[in-house]
């Protein structure tokens, strides 16, 4: 049972091991380093699917979004979808790829129930994009992937497997799907995890796909090998299919690697297969040895003329790609000189990262604003079950509020307040201080009579304080707060407190 008990190095790459007993006596024991290459597939966020009107859309009752040319009948044309097209060479654009002048599409068979035309129309020689890159932090460091392609295809439908029968709903078949190739760069599970966050992330970001796992708009294929560390050579590849989510990548990896070890170590020769991850078992099992290219019989799809996006068109593409939330995240440590961890937040979300920068270009205190965007709007958001649309002040207001803080005009406490009544309202801060009253007690006479009056009504507390018990200031600093209603200023309460105390 505790058959592999895998040991990574301190880089978290490398794996060596298992054998106990073996592992340790021996003094040349081998180090193995295993070798992932992930095939990612996206919908593509289009309103109609790939050669037909049909709705590209999630949720609707089964085989009611098809038509005949998207099950497949006799006789029928598929007509390109253009904004697949151009998703798809912005997607490429996105990871610094070339755009071929020219491509084209090709049909892959095979018998499959959910595919009514027993092929898939792919990209198989001469895909729309290839040889990019995308780079990602994992352990707060950078790492670079090669993208080998992202070429356009179609999804297939759905199968259902009931008590007694079976159902396919051919909704799916046909979207746009986007196939994203990686090198076989990736050298452990978390970098394959932190690869397919960042791929997610930049591509919501740019609008190509909304890569909702539970929606089965990403699933992911995972190609591993391990080889004796250093050595050029690949291992066999083996992949991996029916992971759900990015942990269950991670995971499998993490039971996957260890085990083709420890195979190697028995003396075994792994073949290339396909293996299937039971995510109930935490194991990978056995599925099929793997097919070969040209048991598919990839040919030209004759139905389709091949693509020669023209250099014109590209560069207008190429004008509207957005930077990489990777750049945008270095970038706000770099221009507005936010902790990492503030820019991360930003970064995830490219919303409240617009709007953080609307607020804070050419302000003094960017740290300031982004506190309220990280943590405050969010939670608002929450609350009302509204999204960034819905924000009834524009981003400036928010930097009208704290500069506010900033000048001593009102205290932290009340922009608090104030914020929730931005957010209700939409209405300016400065109306919204005079309103209510929130003007921060600078004024140190003031002050001072507010904290004679706590002093006289708390002589235990003060008494203490005078005997060397310094944390008594604290109680008495509140009781000054709430005196004044939480509007003095409390640094100023807290000097008075202490200078009365003394006197
Ligand atoms: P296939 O033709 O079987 O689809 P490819 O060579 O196109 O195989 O590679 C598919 C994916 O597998 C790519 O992401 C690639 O990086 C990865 N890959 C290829 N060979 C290996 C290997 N030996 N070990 C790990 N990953 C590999
Ligand atoms: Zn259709
Ligand atoms: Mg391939």
């Amino acid at each position: 049972m505790a058959a592999f008990r895998p040991v990574r190095d301190v880089s978290g790459t490398n794996w060596i091991g298992p054998v106990p007993g073996i592992c340790h006596k021996s003094p040349t024991v081998m180090e193995y380093e295993a070798v992932i290459g992930l095939e990612t597939h996206v919908q593509l966020k289009t309103k109609s699917k790939m050669w037909c009107g049909c709705a590209n859309e999630y949720g609707a009752s089964p085989n009611t979004n098809v038509c005949p040319v998207c099950l497949g009948m006799p006789g029928v044309l598929p007509v390109p979808n253009d904004e697949a097209l151009r998703l798809t060479v912005l997607t490429g654009l996105l990871l610094g790829c070339e755009i071929p002048a020219f491509a084209k599409f090709d049909r892959k068979n095979y018998f499959y129930p959910d595919s009514a035309k027993n092929y898939q129309i792919t990209q198989y020689d001469r895909p729309s994009t290839q040889t990019g890159h995308l780079d990602f932090e994992v352990g707060g460091e950078i790492r670079r992937v090669r993208i080998t392609r992202a070429h356009l295809e179609e999804d297939v439908g759905k199968s259902t497997h009931f008590d007694r029968h079976s159902g396919v709903d051919f909704n799916r078949g046909g979207v746009p799907l986007l196939e994203i190739v990686s090198e076989p760069d990736l050298t452990g599970p978390e970098e394959a995890q932190a690869y397919l966050n960042a791929l997610t992330e930049a591509l919501v970001s740019a609008g190509v796909s909304d890569c909702d796992m539970e929606k089965g708009m990403v699933r992911c294929d995972v190609n591993v090998s391990v080889r004796p560390k250093g050595a050029r050579e690949l291992g066999a590849k083996i992949e991996i299919k029916n992971m759900n989510t990015f942990s269950g990548v991670r995971r499998a990896l993490e039971h996957e690697i260890p085990r083709q070890i420890e195979a190697v170590r028995r003396g075994e020769k792994l073949r290339q297969e396909t293996r299937r991850w039971n995510d109930d078992a935490g194991i990978t099992e056995p599925m099929r040895s793997k097919e070969d290219a040209h048991d598919y019989r990839y040919f030209p799809d004759p139905d389709l003329l091949p693509l020669a996006p023209s250099r014109e068109w590209v560069e207008s593409v190429r004008a509207l790609v957005p930077e990489l939330p990777l750049a945008r995240k270095q970038r706000y440590v770099r221009e507005f000189g936010l902790p990492a961890g503030d820019a991360e937040v930003l970064k995830s979300n490219a919303g409240l990262g617009r709007f953080f920068e609307e607020a804070a270009r050419g302000f003094a205190n960017p740290k300031g604003i982004a506190n309220f965007v990280i943590n405050n709007l969010p939670a608002r958001l929450a609350e009302s079950g509204t999204d960034l649309s819905a924000v009834r002040f524009p981003p400036l207001a928010l930097r009208d509020l704290v500069a506010l803080v900033d000048a001593g005009r009102i205290n932290s406490k009340a922009a608090q307040e104030v914020f929730g009544e931005m957010f209700a309202t939409g209405d300016a801060p400065a109306a919204i201080v005079e309103r209510k009253g929130l003007a921060q007690v600078s004024d140190a006479g003031a002050i001072d009579a507010i904290c004679a009056e706590v002093i006289a009504a708390n002589p235990g507390p003060a008494a203490d304080f005078r005997a060397g018990k310094v944390a008594a200031l604290n109680f008495l600093k509140g009781q000054a707060m709430k005196l004044s209603k939480g509007k003095a200023n409390p640094a100023l309460a807290g000097e008075t407190l202490e200078r009365l105390l003394r006197a």
